[in-house]
């Protein structure tokens, strides 16, 4: 499953990056596209499984998705594409190409500091 080898990598980069700081990791937050087919839930339940046991347990995965990026062919404006309605916001042209989806990324890793 595609999730878990995503869970996976990111419990070790949180880990190695709370070992380097000696904290506790609360949360993290990860961006990705749209197209990138991450499901929220099953992401968050195999990250859950792979991290009990490890200074990772109970901590919170935030997942935001980022909307595709088109690039319109009349007056080269970028923007987001509204999937349910997909036209240039600026000259509301339905002629562009798609940009590449966002990649998968650990944007921020939130740690608490032992007392
Ligand atoms: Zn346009």
């Amino acid at each position: 499953m595609h999730e878990t080898m995503v869970a996976e990598s990111l419990l070790a980069t949180i880990s190695t990056e709370a070992a380097k700081q000696n904290a506790k990791p609360v949360n993290a937050r990860i961006s990705c596209g749209m197209l990138n087919a991450i499901n929220d839930e099953i992401l968050c339940f195999a990250f859950e499984a792979i991290a009990k046991g490890t200074p990772c347990e109970g901590m919170k995965l935030e997942i935001e998705h980022k909307p595709m990026q088109g690039l319109c062919k009349s007056c080269n404006e970028s923007f987001d594409v509204e999937l349910s309605h997909p036209r240039c916001s600026k000259c509301g042209s339905e002629v562009f190409e798609l940009l590449q989806d966002a990649p998968l990324l650990l944007e921020e890793i939130e740690l608490q500091t032992e007392q």
